[in-house]
């Protein structure tokens, strides 16, 4: 359904309710503030997607019956605007994160959106917000675009209505500790997804089931995990919420997308980086146990998660089946790839070198 026309109201803001942009220099912990705006659309079978609104960031008024509290039809996006040297903002793949969100979408049985329409209410609410974009090196502004199921019912049954919002909130440097290893532990008890399940959806339900392992993780000391597959938990699917890479040298390879796992839009930024520097790159089924005698042996250089938080995220060590294995030979140690991608995926978001995709809005 085309709803590109649909007419975006703005909401005249309460001046007492306002809040502070960040300051520069101002420390900003990730999504615990918000701007002083939201955008927010509402879906009914009878009129279809209605009542397009920017208004004051307030909470939602939901039924406790609400589909969403109950059965959890909900899927949900992150990306990010960046301040650019002229002063302006730009935003990273935005159609992409709407293209999957569609995707998503379709899975929980929730409504369809029209992406060219979610982007031009999107646009309007970061260009009212741009002062919320922080000039601070490596700051940006992070956007979550939400969509839930919120039929007043305890029955379980396909969400007819339902709310898209999307509602912003400044972050800081994510490395502004340095840009360190992080130490994984494989897990296999866990699992994150099943084929045929909802990994590949990035719906709330499967942060949910991934909660605890990291939990557990993190108080035996690793920084995340690694996920395995749902059925043999023998195949490498992804590092906490990102997706993995591994660097055989001058190859670059990554989980092959299977239906459990997430399709990151940095993963894909980061296939098709490698390829245009003319790397070679694979999308396999790999075996853990594979990974791990290619990790002792030396075959695997460089180890990196990717998402859009943290954009690359070098590996520094897997620990599996009670041992440690440090990658390219030091935990300590960042491969010269990994920096790489991170400085050019970074120069591009940052509008600080040449953007040969066309991924910057
Ligand atoms: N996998 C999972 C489970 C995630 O939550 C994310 C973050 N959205 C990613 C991978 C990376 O996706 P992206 O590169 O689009 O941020």
């Amino acid at each position: 359904m085309t709803i590109t026309k649909l007419q975006i109201s703005v909401r005249e803001l309460d001046k007492a309710k306002l809040k502070q942009p960040p300051a520069a220099g101002q420390k900003l912990l990730f999504g615990k503030e918000f701007s002083d705006r939201m955008f927010i659309l509402k879906y009914t079978p009878d009129k279809g997607w209605h009542d397009a609104e920017i208004r004051q960031y307030e909470n939602l008024s939901l039924s406790p019956a609400a589909l969403v509290l109950h059965y959890a039809p909900e899927v949900f996006e992150g990306l990010k605007a960046y301040r650019q040297p002229d002063g302006g903002v730009a935003m990273f793949r935005p159609l992409d994160n709407f293209r999957r969100m569609n995707v998503s979408a379709e899975r929980v049985c929730l409504p369809a959106l029209d992406i060219d329409f979610a982007l031009s209410a999107l646009t309007e609410l970061v260009r009212l917000e741009q002062n919320w974009v922080s000039s601070d090196a490596g700051a940006s502004l992070y956007i979550r675009p939400t969509l839930i199921g919120i039929d007043p019912y305890v029955g379980l049954k396909a969400p007819e209505e339902a709310l898209f919002y999307i509602i912003l909130s400044p972050v800081g440097a994510y490395y502004a500790q340095g840009f360190e290893p992080v130490s994984i532990m494989v897990e296999d008890k866990y699992v994150r997804a099943v084929r045929g399940g909802l990994g590949a959806a990035k719906t709330g339900a499967n942060y949910a089931a991934s909660i605890l392992a990291g939990q557990l993780a993190k108080k035996k000391g690793f920084d995340q995990v690694l996920w395995l597959d749902g059925i043999e938990q023998r195949y490498v699917e992804e590092v906490g919420s990102m997706n993995i890479f591994f660097v055989y040298g001058e190859k670059i390879v990554t989980s092959a997308l299977n239906g459990s796992i997430l399709p990151g839009i940095t993963r894909d930024s980061v296939l098709k980086l490698s390829k245009h520097w003319g790397l070679e790159v694979a999308e396999d089924k790999l075996d853990i146990d594979q990974v791990i005698a290619d990790i002792a042996s030396g075959k695997i250089t460089e180890i990196f998660g990717s998402g859009t938080a943290a954009v690359v995220s070098p590996v520094g060590a897997l620990y599996h089946e009670g041992r440690e294995y440090a990658v390219g030979g030091a935990k300590t140690k960042v491969g010269a790839l990994t920096q790489k991608l991170y400085d050019n995926l970074t120069g591009i978001q940052y509008g600080k070198i040449p953007d040969p995709f066309g991924w910057l809005v």
